[in-house]
């Protein structure tokens, strides 16, 4: 029996959005700065803002542009260097180029986590800021990393594009660091095909950043959506000194996403506990490991990563052939030519190839299976068995004739 739905098929946008696209299909009233005053785009800031507990939100194109501005914001040294994760999506290491800065890479575990010996190494007195990337939505310990930076005063920014609605100690992801990004592209929690936000609560970072996204000329006045004399010193400190990149969000993808964000917490209940079901009957498996969260981590999966155990190269590839044969696609992060989220296959970083064992054998045997919240119990066991069948029946394969 085939999944009911694929697993690549959007939840539909709440209704609420139609009426709303409707009238500014009607009015042309599209880009962020024409209304005097609350624009999609702002109400969205706000609504967002809100929802982590932040001060300042900033909507964007991107969360590649989010973390390109968060770099920018911080007025970082043309050649400055910023330690990331040796296992992120692409997006990471290009904003770090993109804003003339230089990529430094340490180690992720077995568990998809930052290494946090190889990470207080490298964070020498050459790192200028940190880009904790939260792949997979898998959060990193943020207590040792914050104490690490803020004895040595490095600037941390979350990559929490994949992490909406995840929680550290009961606080939201992206509120840890000093800024937070975040993607609304259609593979994320909240989907509005393109699009992100950056968070702070620091008002001279969101005021650089709200400038260089295009706030041309006096349009910053409009961030101002209640009195904050502080915010309004940081702007006319930033006036006419920043290079505009135009990076904005349009007032269409403002009213998709303002209708999903109360749709969040239903998300994130049900793609937890999705992830949950199909996580303890892997784990039953003795060819397959699916690494604890930490203690201090409530998660918001709408993916599952395992690791393969057991398996030889070939093996790995074979057990990949035979789930995609029962209609699950299962991708080995570093089996393919192109991922990009192989750091082996960023070959626009510069200078020697980075050199980590460890995040390149977890890569190796690191498998991804997208279980978006709306999948139901029938599916995630059409899943469940398509994965389980697989690894059997290719390590019987593998004991019986040793390749
Ligand atoms: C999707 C993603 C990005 C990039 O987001 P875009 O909005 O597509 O630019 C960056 N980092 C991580 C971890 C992601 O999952």
């Amino acid at each position: 029996m085939p999944l009911a739905q694929t697993v690549y098929d959007a939840e539909p946008i709440p209704e609420g959005a139609r009426a709303e696209v409707d009238r500014m299909l009607q009015s042309g009233d599209l880009f962020r700065y024409c209304a005097p005053e609350n624009a999609p785009v702002t109400l969205l800031e706000g609504e967002f803002a809100a929802l982590m507990g932040s001060k300042y939100a900033l909507a964007v194109s991107s969360c590649s542009a989010a973390l390109f501005l968060s770099l920018k914001a911080l007025d970082l040294p043309r050649d400055a260097r910023v330690l990331i994760p040796g296992f992120t999506f692409a997006a990471v290491p290009s904003s770090v180029i993109h804003a003339d800065c230089v990529p430094v890479l340490c180690e992720v575990g077995e568990n998809y986590r930052i290494d946090l010996a190889d990470f207080d190494e490298r964070l020498d007195d050459s790192i200028a800021a940190v880009i904790i990337s939260h792949m997979r939505g898998h959060t990193s310990d943020m207590d040792r990393i914050m104490a690490l930076c803020n004895a040595r005063g490095v600037p941390v920014i979350e990559d929490a594009a994949h992490s909406l609605g995840t929680t550290w100690r009961g606080r939201n992801i992206g509120t840890i660091g000093r800024i937070g990004c975040f993607s609304f592209q259609s593979y994320k929690l909240v989907n509005a095909g393109e699009g992100g936000i950056l968070i702070s609560d620091d008002p001279d970072i969101i005021a650089r950043a709200v400038i260089m996204s295009g706030a041309y000329e006096h349009n910053w006045a409009k961030h101002l959506t209640a009195p904050d004399p502080v915010l309004e010193a940081a702007f006319v400190r930033a006036q006419n000194s920043l290079p505009l990149y135009n990076l904005r969000l349009n007032n269409l993808s403002a009213t998709i996403i303002r209708p999903q964000l109360p749709e969040v917490a239903r998300r994130v209940t049900q793609g937890r506990a999705n992830h949950d079901h199909v996580a303890a009957r892997l784990n039953a498996s003795p060819w397959i490991h699916v690494p604890d969260k930490l203690p201090q981590e409530q998660r918001a999966p709408d993916s599952i990563q395992f690791n393969l155990v057991g398996m030889t190269d070939e093996g790995a590839r074979a057990f990949a052939d035979a789930a995609a044969a029962q209609g699950v696609k299962v991708q080995i992060f570093g089996m393919s030519t192109d991922n990009a989220r192989a750091f082996w296959n960023w070959q626009f970083l510069r200078g020697p190839a980075p050199d980590l064992p460890r995040t390149r054998s977890m890569l190796m045997r690191a498998c991804d299976t997208r279980l978006p919240a709306r999948l139901t119990q029938p599916d995630l066991d059409l899943i469940v068995e398509a994965i389980l069948t697989a690894a059997t029946s290719v390590m019987e394969h593998q004991r019986a004739y040793g390749t």
